[in-house]
């Protein structure tokens, strides 16, 4: 298979232009040489030229002619040539949106891909449980992130994707929630046209919407909210961005908001928000230990966040957090003016 061919220091002319032209350079890139790429007719110049400057010729694509004067120039410099299938080794990559980490939540879509698998890579959050069963027979590669650190660096994760489809495997990439929302995806989407590798993308059910509903929370409610804001929490704002979310109006919803709350809540009070306004914390949204806390954005910036939260969760700050299910409405009504 051409995925495993090894050209280490050695550099490989690739003789051909377009989309096979890049898959081949990738793959001379992931084992290890430094691709040359060049038309038909440039190679010829180039071998006629200065065959010193490569180590090896891989014929790709280009009439019939070139390809006769590139292999006789070839062999009067010595250099091996070898000739990639035109169609290339057959792999490709698929990016399937997990849901937010419970079997039942991932999409028909995914499940076929996940089921015609060879190789997944997942995280840590998503549907980790019963992947064995949804993607038999396949090689399941861990490559999660917890927060502030990231087991497998981005970069990695993409030379990864691109190694094991143009080794010729089918690659699900497994995300938590939907894949373009705070997820990289398109990153590794890029990462694979670069490389002229076949990939596709199945959306997911974003946790931005899903687990504030699984607490009884809609984003949306006629006459409450009719606007819903995603954001990431990882970094503050600045007090421009604290104006702009206050102003906005409708449901605020924060992924990856738990260690910011403190200055995320303190900012908005500054921004002129209501400190009664109600704020719900869902930690661990459709898995074993899921947990709603609601307060107000007033008494969680002033008591230092929400004691002992821990991520993943989701924090929506609006009135529609006053449709909170049973037991978040119980909570609403022992929290205002402080935390329960
Ligand atoms: N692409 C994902 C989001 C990735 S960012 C999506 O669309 O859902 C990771 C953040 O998502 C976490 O920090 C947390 O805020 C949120 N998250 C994902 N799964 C969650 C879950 N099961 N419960 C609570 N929050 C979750």
């Amino acid at each position: 298979m051409l995925g495993q061919l090894e050209f280490d220091g050695l550099t490989v002319l690739v003789v051909g232009a377009a989309a096979a032209a890049r898959r081949a350079r990738a793959w001379v890139e992931v084992a290890g040489g430094t691709p040359l790429v060049v038309p038909s007719a440039g190679a010829v110049t180039l071998l006629t030229a200065s065959p010193d400057r490569v180590d090896l010729v891989v014929w790709v694509q280009g009439p019939r002619r070139h390809h006769d004067q590139v292999r006789r120039l070839a062999r009067g410099a010595r250099l091996p040539v070898t000739t990639a299938p035109a169609a290339g080794p057959r792999g490709r990559v698929t990016l399937v949106g997990g849901g937010p980490g419970h079997p039942d939540l991932v999409t028909v879509a995914g499940r076929d891909a996940l089921a015609l698998a060879d190789v997944v890579l997942h995280d840590r959050l998503g549907p980790r449980e019963r992947l064995g069963a949804l993607a038999p027979g396949a090689e399941l590669v861990d490559v999660g992130k917890t927060p502030g650190h990231h087991a497998v660096p981005q970069r990695e994760i993409e030379r990864l994707l691109v190694e094991r489809a143009l080794g010729g495997a089918h690659v699900v990439r497994l995300k938590g929630g939907d894949p373009f929302v705070f997820g990289r995806g398109s990153e590794e989407v890029q990462a694979c046209r670069a490389a002229g590798v076949p990939v596709t993308v199945v959306p997911g059910v974003t946790s931005a919407v899903a687990v504030p509903g699984a607490a009884g929370i809609p984003v949306t409610h006629r006459g409450l909210s009719r606007s819903f804001t995603v954001v990431s929490g990882h970094v503050p704002f600045d007090e421009e961005e604290y104006a702009h979310l206050r102003g906005v109006g409708g449901t605020l919803v924060i992924l990856m908001g738990v260690a910011t709350l403190t200055q995320v809540t303190a900012g908005l009070l500054r921004a002129g928000m209501d400190a009664c306004m109600p704020l719900a914390l869902v930690e661990r949204g459709f898995l074993p230990g899921q947990r709603t806390t609601v307060s107000t954005v007033g008494a969680v910036a002033s008591r230092g966040g929400v004691p002992a939260a821990t991520s993943p969760a989701v924090v929506v700050v609006g009135e529609v957090v006053r449709l909170a299910g049973a037991d978040g409405a119980a909570a609403l009504a022992a929290s205002v003016g402080g935390l329960p």
